[in-house]
């Protein structure tokens, strides 16, 4: 072929975390075929969907059937219906949107991803360790990447302290997988000051916003001038269980504009262009998720996950191993003990333990000696996980 090709794609590093992850798990299944592994590696939730969800769906498939309900494209931008039931969602926290603010997607990665088209060559800031998909999607578009450094030393929590420039294009994900660290309304206010300052937008990640545990915001929205320098992101996939059902949603407050052009306007024409609608059916299950009942059953779900986190808590805790998130997260973000690198604790635990999780290595260059595991398996599989990694730690 004679087509130039996006050559930013070379600077991505090979193998995606998940995708190593799971070669290794294989390869050590296929040499021991009656091993009995147990994964809290890949961050993937396990309980069904909640009652309210799928009786909503059920009905809205039900509408599918019939000619006169029968509905084709959705609404470029999601269902009225949805968009005020997200609207009012926010209200529970104090925050007023407009439903013109809100875009229905079908995931948070696709959001975070796409997001990207909207900035030119703006210099970009990105924790480390967290989510890959901020970094490898920037090296996509061939930005400059600077790391904001997150360690034990603040809590792994990044400050703007001592960053000078401007217009910045930062990355913050509160709850942070996947160390689960939570910024308060002081360490927001300190990013939402600092972007307004220096001309910066914050892309604020809040697919964690469901495990919040303790005073601390849900969304960006509640921090004073955030309007002006943040877009928010947030998912249905960790708090409703929707990872293989897909919704999402993304707010772009209408203050947000640039050389007088709007990013509202451009992410709705972004949209409209290469996005053509979450399903009806899914849309009504997400509308159900976020009704008083059904918020009530993901509360219910997202609380079965934080007692499995509890449980693996409680191990590093018994065992003296520095750790952080696992109580607003269903993260536990652990040092390898004795300075291990966190590949090779991912393959001895593998080996002598049979279980799995996430090397923090794959979060970033911060994370190395630390590893991730979640609380998102089953009860009896983390029970399990717990006994085993007595044993082994
Ligand atoms: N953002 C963060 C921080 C995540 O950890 C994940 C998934 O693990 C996502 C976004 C993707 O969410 P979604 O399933 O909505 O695409």
């Amino acid at each position: 072929m004679k087509i130039l090709l996006n050559d930013n794609y070379k600077n991505l590093k090979k193998n995606y975390l998940f995708s190593e992850i799971g070669a290794r798990v294989r390869a050590y299944s296929e040499a021991h075929p009656d091993a009995n592994i147990v994964r809290l590696g890949i961050g993937d939730v396990t309980l069904p969907l909640t009652k309210s969800v799928t009786v909503a769906m059920a009905k809205a498939v039900a509408e599918m059937a019939d000619k006169a309900t029968f509905r084709g494209y959705s609404p470029e931008y999601g269902y009225d219906f949805l968009i005020r039931a997200i609207a009012n969602h926010y209200k529970r926290y104090g925050v007023t949107l407009a439903c013109d603010e809100i875009f229905v997607s079908d995931g948070a990665k696709s959001d975070v991803g796409n997001i990207t088209e909207l900035f030119g060559d703006n210099p970009v800031l990105i924790p480390d360790p967290v989510y890959p998909v901020y970094l490898d999607s920037n090296i996509m578009a061939g930005r400059r990447v600077s790391f904001l450094r997150a360690g034990e030393e603040n809590g792994f929590l990044p400050t703007p302290e001592g960053l000078s420039g401007e217009g910045y294009i930062i990355y913050i994900c509160s709850p942070n997988n996947p160390t689960g660290a939570v910024y308060d309304r002081a360490g927001l206010s300190e990013w939402v000051n600092f972007a307004t300052a220096s001309g910066s937008l914050i892309i604020f990640d809040n697919a964690y916003e469901a495990y919040i545990n303790g005073d601390y915001p849900h969304s960006i929205y509640e921090i004073e001038g955030a309007r002006g320098c943040a877009i928010e992101i947030c998912s249905f996939s960790k708090t409703a269980g929707f990872t293989g059902t897909r919704c999402s949603w993304t707010v772009v407050p209408r203050e947000l504009s640039s050389g007088g052009v709007s990013l509202c306007e451009m992410w709705g024409r972004r949209q409209a262009t290469k996005f053509n609608g979450v399903p009806y059916v899914v849309q009504r299950g997400a509308e159900a998720a976020l009704s008083d009942e059904g918020f009530r059953e993901c509360r219910e779900l997202v609380g079965y996950y934080m007692e499995n986190a509890a449980l693996i808590s409680g191990v590093m805790r018994d065992k003296g191993i520095y750790f952080t998130g696992g109580t607003s997260s269903p993260y536990i973000w652990m040092k390898c003990p004795d300075g291990c690198p966190s590949w090779t604790f991912f393959d001895k635990l593998l080996s002598e333990a049979e279980v799995v999780g996430t090397p923090g290595a794959g979060f970033g260059a911060c994370g190395e000696g630390y590893f991730r595991l979640t609380s998102f398996g089953s009860r009896e599989a983390t029970e399990e996980a717990v006994r085993r990694l007595y044993k082994f730690l």
